[in-house]
């Protein structure tokens, strides 16, 4: 761990006396920091200290980034952007902490005859909005900090979209690819009964993530109604159409961001049908995304993968054809006419636009400089890390933020909530020009924040929200 991953530290001066010390205060730490997962470790450091006006050696107690935390990565941004807006650290330390976590541990019976104890959590991060909104994720390495990251996440992008919500989202703890359909069924239906306390369309409302689906959703809306006793399509989206869901839902996300790719291709003046994309990931967002990239937007994809490892073809990929062979196979590894790769060559593959659409995290300050595309829209959440961010400001290439990229799918699910809470249903034509109009609004006013205070995309996306936030916040007053 180098010495800038250090956030900042606190200086035990005393009992009950503490200190914050910033970075640029610090001159040397012994020993380093180094076990990943632990946040407090006491050190030797050496720092200059202002009331003595001099170097001086404490035993201090260090406070670092855990690497590949999402937690820490989006409190992070919050803080340099907060600190930009001049907020004092009361308001961001308000603005990070989520204001309901719920954690459940409850049991499934599986169809061997055992009885397993799941563990699942609904974060709720900020309503000062609306109610809150955000997906449940399946996963074996779902955690609390990740879902907490997750949750602040979608406060933003509601905010960037200017949808009236705030930010939540759920996960359970499991390996879906090694899970009946019925033990999914029962683990669904007895997760959504934990956390129907909190959950409810004007409360909270869950859509899809990372492996659930439109069948996740249908089961969660039915175990919901039959509790209430009459149906509620209002309290997930990203369902069946038959239950209330909304025409376009499934492409929404990759739709969302092709429309925010062809408006920053025009900016940097980049022909689309002249350009070749790499998509990391080959689920409900990079399947779609690559699927229209290529038919609506004209562009070549070279490059795609899923958790099982990628393909390259110099001459272009048919998403169709790939999509039928994972359908047979189960990934998109070994398709005729092109190579395998890895995971690092396709994120550091010649391309012109990089869509990374899996998970967080998978770029970082070890592969940044690598990474040669022109623009990288983030169709997953979190995949950059802020020292990444910096490596590209510098080097020109243009990073759509995941809050803006990605926050199609929210904005369907929005429309969804509404046709639901209306039982009066839009046609497809009318969805996808609401998603335009609305996807193009927020692109060009992150950008013309960007242009204005000479900020990258992301800085001027967080700037957006976090004054719409506040705003909020303040005009709702502090209760009691
Ligand atoms: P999904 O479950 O449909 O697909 C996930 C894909 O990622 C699969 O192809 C899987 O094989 C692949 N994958 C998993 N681990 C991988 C790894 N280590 N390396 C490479 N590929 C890997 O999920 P999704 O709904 O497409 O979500 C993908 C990302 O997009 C997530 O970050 C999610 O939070 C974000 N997102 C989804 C939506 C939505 O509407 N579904 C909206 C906004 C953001």
């Amino acid at each position: 761990m180098q010495i800038d991953e250090l956030d900042w530290i606190v200086v035990s001066m005393s009992k009950g006396n503490a200190e914050r010390v910033r970075l640029p205060r610090i001159r040397s730490i012994t020993p380093f920091p180094h076990c990943y997962g632990i946040k407090y470790q006491h050190v030797q450091l050496i720092h200059n200290s202002p009331s003595q006006n001099k170097d001086v050696e404490q035993t201090m107690e260090v406070r670092y980034m855990e690497p590949g935390n999402p937690y820490q990565m989006a409190v992070k941004q919050v803080q340099s952007v907060g600190r930009l807006l001049g907020l004092n650290e009361d308001t961001i330390e308000g603005l990070c902490k989520p204001r309901r976590e719920l954690t459940v541990n409850f049991p499934v019976r599986m169809d061997d005859g055992r009885i397993r104890t799941f563990t699942g959590f609904r974060v709720q991060h900020n309503d000062a909005r609306g109610p809150y909104k955000g997906g449940i994720r399946y996963h074996p390495k779902v955690n609390v900090d990740e879902v907490r990251a997750l949750s602040m996440w979608m406060t933003w992008k509601c905010a960037v979209m200017g949808v009236p919500y705030g930010g939540a989202k759920g996960g359970v703890i499991c390996n879906p690819k090694e899970m009946s359909k019925g033990e999914l069924e029962r683990m669904t239906r007895r997760f959504t009964s934990e956390i129907m306390l909190i959950i409810g369309p004007q409360k909270d409302i869950p859509a899809p993530d990372v492996y659930t689906d439109s069948q996740t959703m249908a089961w969660i809306m039915d175990t919901y109604s039959m509790s209430v006793g009459y149906p509620v399509p209002g309290v997930v989206t990203g369902k069946p159409l038959e239950i209330g869901g909304s025409k376009g839902r499934d492409e929404a996300t990759s739709r969302g961001l092709m429309y925010v790719v062809q408006d920053a291709a025009r900016l940097k003046k980049i022909n689309l049908k002249k350009s070749t994309v790499a998509v990391q990931g080959f689920g409900n967002v990079g399947w779609h995304a690559a699927r229209l990239l290529a038919e609506e937007a004209g562009c070549k994809i070279i490059a795609l993968s899923d958790s099982s490892g990628g393909i390259f073809s110099k001459r272009g990929l048919d998403p169709y054809k790939v999509y039928e062979h994972k359908k047979k196979t189960g990934s998109v590894r070994n398709f005729k006419g092109s190579e395998n790769i890895t995971q690092e060559e396709l994120l550091e593959s010649d391309c012109t636009v990089l869509v990374p659409a899996a998970l967080e995290n998978v770029i970082g300050q070890d592969n940044a400089e690598r990474i040669t595309a022109d623009i990288i829209a983030e169709g997953a959440n979190g995949p950059t890390t802020p020292e990444a961010d910096r490596i590209f400001y510098e080097k020109g290439t243009m990073v759509i933020p995941d809050i803006l990229a990605n926050a199609g799918g929210v904005t369907v699910s929005y429309f969804e909530w509404v046709q639901d809470l209306q039982f009066f249903f839009w046609s497809i034509e009318e969805i996808k020009q609401r998603l335009k109009d609305l996807m193009t609004r927020s692109f060009a006013s992150v950008n013309g924040i960007s242009n204005a205070q000479n900020v990258d995309l992301r800085t001027a996306a967080y700037l957006l929200a976090l004054k719409a936030v506040l705003r909020a916040s303040e005009a709702r007053g502090l209760f009691p």
